[in-house]
């Protein structure tokens, strides 16, 4: 060859092989990328000259400096938590040996002396006679996902202990109806034997009495919506067919929400003494009716004729004795609303019923109780809607002397009326005491006061709200309400403009 040739075969060649480690560089660069991506580190061991390479990713996974690592079976030894050292060894051996892929997860403690998870999966190349060359493969930090199954089975291992302790009947139900799982204590609230529940004999629709499914469906309803626990109270069918209350609790789980993990409370004792304290409540409030009403009527009586005798003094002593039997009636029917709302006997009218003026009369007379404050109407000046008037127009007294009572110091309260195409909403709106915020969830609740020393002497039994609210739910409308303390507090209430079905069919069953 000659040599003009052959020098330009060289140049040749010299330009493949650049290109070729140019190639190489852009593949290890990659490789790098790849591994920092997913947090994995590559090995190979060279089983002829003993020498393990680590790139500087997986050096990292064991916590260790770029080029620290010490290049053989020892070095990666030292590095393995010594509980899990003999397993990991021979899972090694035993894939060189029969010639299996590795698959082996192990602890490994960094020399910070945090611990870490790591997850190996490698092969092993043999030449032609089967003698092993080289091992080639990935380490992946599983720390995190380890935790995860760590914190998994504790909690799993608490509801089991939970569930054994038998505090409370734990079940694991579906939507439908299916207990899956019941705990002894559970079993023992229903009456059922655990044969009847091995054998699919209890669900909890058909121990529901079918007044409470629709109530059941309709909780089940929003938690699925709401993605939070749901407690309250209904009752079961017994086996042995006694009726009794119970508290349940479930939150639903699964990708569909149709599982549930729920507990059951029997509460039958407890409703018992609520039920005998209701009765309670009625009989003697009923008692107290007939003397106070008859008592107002004297003092209206006597009153008469003092004036018309001249003797004045005496005739305003009579009329704030009669202002006091009216807070004093006003409790009394308070007392009886609260033991029909409990009975379920409270008997709401489904009328249309022009709400303006009823707002004027409510207004005239709640005027005729205060001094000091001026109440002004505020908004449309007439609308109709569908209900009990006497009722909402209680709602409205409620509210009222509330407003009155709350604000001693100021001097107006507003009353305003606006609707919209569906439904009428009427605030009244105070400049008084306000309600403190940690105890605003709590005042529509039954018998409950606010206990704040700007308030300790206005009277009242805690009912007002309460008996307000349910009057308002039950025409299927909403009542709620904003409050400052130190500025006021305007309470709202909405009713729909159209006849509410459930009072047609309360009307009806009445
Ligand atoms: P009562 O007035 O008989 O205590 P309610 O059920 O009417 O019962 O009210 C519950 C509580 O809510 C009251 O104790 C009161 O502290 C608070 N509250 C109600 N309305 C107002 C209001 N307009 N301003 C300030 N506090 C109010």
């Amino acid at each position: 060859m000659k040599i003009r040739e052959r020098r330009a075969d060289l140049t040749h060649t010299q330009q493949e092989a650049e290109a070729l480690d140019g190639q190489l560089q852009e593949i290890q660069e990659r490789l790098q990328l790849v591994q920092q991506a997913a947090n994995v580190g590559i090995f190979e061991w060279d089983m002829r000259t003993r020498i393990i390479t680590w790139t500087k990713e997986a050096e990292a996974l064991f916590g260790l400096q770029p080029g620290s690592f010490g290049g053989d079976f020892a070095s990666w030894e030292k590095t393995v938590h010594p509980d899990d050292l003999s397993e990991a060894c021979t899972k090694v051996f035993e894939s060189v040996t029969q010639k299996t892929r590795l698959d082996v997860q192990f602890r490994t403690i960094w020399p910070d002396g945090s611990i870490h998870w790591i997850y190996t999966k490698a092969r092993t190349f043999y030449d032609t006679q089967g003698n092993p060359l080289r091992m080639l493969g990935i380490n992946i930090d599983i720390t995190e996902r380890k935790n995860d199954e760590e914190q998994l089975r504790l909690s799993r291992e608490q509801l089991r202990l939970f569930a054994e302790s038998d505090i409370v009947g734990v079940f694991i139900a579906d939507i439908y109806g299916t207990i899956y799982h019941a705990n002894d204590a559970f079993l023992q609230i229903v009456g059922y034997s655990r044969t009847e529940l091995c054998e699919g004999k209890i669900r909890w629709t058909n121990m529901t009495p079918p007044e409470w499914l629709p109530f059941d469906q309709e909780k089940l309803r929003q938690a699925q919506q709401a993605e939070t626990p749901m407690i309250y109270e209904k009752q079961y069918l017994r086996r042995d067919g006694r009726i009794i209350d119970v508290l349940v609790g479930y939150l639903l789980v699964g990708e569909r929400r149709e599982q549930a993990i729920a507990f059951a409370l029997d509460v039958t004792e407890r409703k018992q003494v609520e039920r005998q304290k209701d009765e309670f409540l009625g009989v003697v409030s009923h008692e107290l009716r007939t003397p106070v009403t008859s008592l107002k009527v004297f003092v209206q009586t006597v009153q008469k004729r003092l004036k018309k005798s001249g003797d004045d003094e005496n005739a305003e002593l009579l009329g704030k004795m009669g202002a006091q039997i009216d807070r004093l009636a006003r409790l009394i029917a308070e007392l009886i609303d609260i033991t029909k709302l409990e009975t379920g006997k409270l008997q709401l009218s489904a009328l249309q019923f022009d709400l303006s003026s009823l707002i004027d009369e409510v207004i005239e007379e709640m005027q005729r109780t205060t001094t000091h404050h001026s109440i002004r109407k505020e908004g449309i000046l007439s609308i109709s809607a569908w209900g009990d008037r006497d009722r909402i127009g209680q709602v409205l007294i409620n509210l009222l002397s509330n407003a009155i009572k709350y604000s001693p110091l100021a001097d107006s309260i507003c009353v305003k009326m606006e609707a919209d195409s569906e439904q009428v909403t009427v605030s009244v709106q105070d400049f008084g005491l306000g309600i403190p915020q940690e105890q605003q969830e709590q005042i529509f609740q039954r018998f409950y006061r606010v206990e704040e020393k700007d308030r300790e002497t206005i009277s009242g039994l805690g009912l007002g709200l309460y008996i307000a609210a349910e009057i308002i739910k039950r025409h299927g409308g909403k009542i709620w309400f904003k409050s400052t303390p130190g500025e006021g507090s305007t309470f709202f209430f909405s009713l729909p403009l159209q006849r509410y079905p459930s009072l047609m069919e309360e009307m009806e069953g009445a």
